[in-house]
């Protein structure tokens, strides 16, 4: 059987392992020590954060199937959350989020969806791969502690673009794409309390304001957890500011928060932050995913379409699907 090594276990690296798995010896490397990459839930007794993806919708009929036995096992709800618009402080629009266009969440937390996934693959986590080298028509990866993972048949990178240009030859006739991207950072806040705030709002964007979402957490199904919010930087202010302090940098978003909301989170119970260096990208055009034949190479993830959950999906299942008529 041919030997596939995919590097990254987010939703596009998943997706393409999921489907592969019966053609092929699929091995996952993922460099954190847990899946989901920007399907991220952090848990901090007593409570939990989504800090990656918020929600997600399925428009194309292959999403909505891939996710649908997710649906019946309660891997995935509707989030059928009271959602608000921002602009300069003010609510000027409220609507609940309704039943024919569903807001999904992983149950109890983002990173649900990625475990369930990853249940009968092979994936080995905190292994970061640092190099991949053609050696005797086989494909060499080595981790950042100069060990051997293996010879593999095919390469398939899922990484964020600049991540992936960082380990594939500069060769490939998809460098040129890998250079020209440009993720944008942002911030996460989470924020913890000891009561219920009783906000007016489940999830909220915000114009105007360098915070551009926040959301009650403990609103979605099956959290069960105190009150806890979530609130997002915009790209822009996370870009100019990624290597300031953590403490300022909360400080600021919490303050920001507060004026956003009319309310003084100061005294919040938990207060903690993540930086995502390479969190987003608006709409671009082209191909969903690269593969290259004589190389033995695929490339996936959400960049090649938008940062979005079900792009990520996309990626993955497109280059999947035409590897397997080649194998
Ligand atoms: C703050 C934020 C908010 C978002 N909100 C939403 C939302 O509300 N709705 C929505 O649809 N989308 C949202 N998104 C986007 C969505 O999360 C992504 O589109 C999707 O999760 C990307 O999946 P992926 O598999 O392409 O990449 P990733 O999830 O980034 O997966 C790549 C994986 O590769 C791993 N990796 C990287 N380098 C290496 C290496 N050298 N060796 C081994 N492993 C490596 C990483 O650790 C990671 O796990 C949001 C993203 C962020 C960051």
């Amino acid at each position: 059987m041919t030997n596939i090594a995919i590097i990254g276990a987010g939703l596009s690296g998943l997706t393409a392992a999921t489907k592969l798995n019966q053609h092929a010896n699929i091995t996952v490397f993922e460099k954190a020590g847990g899946v989901g990459g920007r399907m991220a839930t952090r848990h901090a007794a007593p409570y939990s954060f989504d800090h990656g993806a918020q929600f997600f919708l399925a428009r194309t009929a292959e999403f909505k199937a891939f996710i649908s036995p997710m649906l019946t096992q309660g891997i995935i709800a509707p989030w059928d959350g009271c959602f608000a618009e921002f602009e300069n402080k003010k609510i000027i629009l409220k609507r609940q989020w309704v039943e024919d266009k569903p807001h999904y969440v992983g149950v109890p937390g983002m990173n649900a969806i990625a475990k369930y996934l990853s249940r009968d693959l092979n994936v080995r986590l905190d292994v970061k791969v640092q190099s991949i080298t053609k050696k005797n028509d086989k494909w060499q990866l080595d981790d950042d502690q100069g060990k051997t993972l293996g010879e593999y048949d095919w390469v398939i990178p899922t990484t964020p673009a600049q991540q992936a240009s960082e380990l594939l030859p500069s060769s490939l006739s998809c460098y040129p794409k890998l250079d020209e991207i440009k993720m944008k950072a942002c911030f996460s806040l989470m924020l913890g309390f000891e009561h219920d705030l009783s906000l007016a709002f489940d999830a909220a964007l915000v114009r105007g304001n360098d915070i551009s979402w926040i959301s009650v957490n403990s609103t979605k199904p099956g959290r069960g957890k105190p009150f806890c919010l979530l609130v997002h930087s915009t790209n822009q202010w996370a870009d100019d500011h990624l290597y300031d302090g953590s403490d300022q940098v909360m400080e600021y978003l919490s303050s920001q928060t507060s004026e956003v909301i009319g309310f003084d989170l100061s005294g919040a119970a938990h207060k903690s932050l993540h930086g995502w260096h390479f969190a987003n990208i608006g709409k671009q055009t082209g191909e969903t995913h690269f593969l290259d034949m004589e190389q033995q190479i695929a490339v996936c993830g959400d960049w090649f379409i938008q940062g979005r959950v079900e792009a990520a999906f996309t990626s993955g299942f497109d280059a999947a699907t035409k590897l397997i008529r080649a194998l």
